[in-house]
């Protein structure tokens, strides 16, 4: 997931387009296949069989800063990626996001796909849902005029949802939706929380990325609790029963308002409680677990919780 590039005044959200440029060099040499939105769909809708690992790129927020500075370089290289557009800011013509007629640019190519991110770009999960609903719509309105499409694929504004954001967002018609928290897509993997790994300057380094794009995904049966927007339950009684046996497996949390190894009690071989010993701080409680698989690489699992005041 990237943001802005060569913004760089921006180190959280930007990546910079010499370190861009040489994680697409990494994902080459390392021989792994970019995939576009269709590609994906028959992986995670249709349960088609494929080898090798993919990298699909996501793009949110529309900014200028991708149209001048990434867009040649995915358009040069016949790159696919998906691009989710918040309408509020550029149906405003606010110049730091891109323009319907460069949205349409994409639109129309052969690579890009535009995604569903809201019309304001709020935090959703502090709506109603009368008043979800009718943002969604709008942005709705906005695409129906604009690409004379609504999107398929949705990207929860700052990566939060709570169990009703997650209905709402299926029951408007989109067929998946992706997060912020980090981790890799499986054919298991709830298609209402498809994870993805955050690229910005802090993160964009070139041995991590190499790190990253070489993790493989740590699928799970199921994760408790389900509603990612904690109310009277923070911290959370945490559960994951994994697919696959996890004794090595480590899990960090951010309990307390500090990145910490949390501990963890192995009620069988692939089903683990972590035991937090603090509530998560607001607004955002995240716990990312890796395991060393058989095969060598790094699984990895990450979900992210919102906590409000
Ligand atoms: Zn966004």
């Amino acid at each position: 997931m990237y943001h802005r590039f060569e913004e760089n005044k921006y180190p959280t959200t930007n990546i910079k387009i010499y370190d861009f440029k040489k994680q697409i060099e990494a994902i080459k040499a390392a021989e792994l296949e970019f995939i576009s939105f269709d590609q994906l769909k028959k992986i995670i809708l249709n349960k088609e069989q494929y080898s090798g690992k993919k990298i699909f790129l996501t793009i949110d927020d529309a900014f200028q800063s991708f149209y001048k500075n990434a867009w040649p370089i995915l358009q040069a290289e016949q790159i696919p990626f998906i691009l989710f557009v918040n309408t509020r800011e550029v149906d405003a013509r606010n110049p730091n996001y891109m323009s319907w007629d460069q949205i349409r640019e994409i639109h129309k190519s052969k690579i890009g796909t535009i995604g569903g991110h809201s019309f304001g770009h709020e935090y959703l999960v502090e709506f109603s849902r009368e008043d979800v609903i009718k943002d969604l719509k709008k942005s709705h309105e906005n695409y129906l005029k604009e690409i004379e499409t609504i999107p398929e694929a949705f990207s929860y504004p700052f990566g939060e949802y709570s169990s009703e954001t997650k209905n709402i967002v299926k029951e408007l018609g989109y067929l998946v939706a992706f997060g912020q928290h980090s981790g890799v897509i499986h054919q298991k993997e709830d298609i209402f929380e498809l994870p993805r790994f955050p690229i910005n300057e802090d993160y964009g380094k070139i041995d991590r990325f190499i790190f990253l794009i070489n993790t493989s995904p740590l699928a799970y049966n199921f994760f408790k609790p389900e509603n990612k927007l904690l109310s009277n339950n923070n911290p959370p009684n945490i559960e994951i029963e994994f697919t696959n046996n996890v004794r090595n497996i480590n899990c960090f949390t951010n309990e307390g308002g500090q990145w910490k190894q949390s501990e963890i009690t192995l009620l069988d071989d692939n089903w683990i409680r972590v035991l937090l010993q603090k509530e998560f701080k607001s607004r955002r409680g995240k716990i990312n677990c890796t395991a060393k698989l058989k095969d060598n690489t790094w699984g990895w699992f990450g979900r992210q919780f919102v906590v409000t005041d």
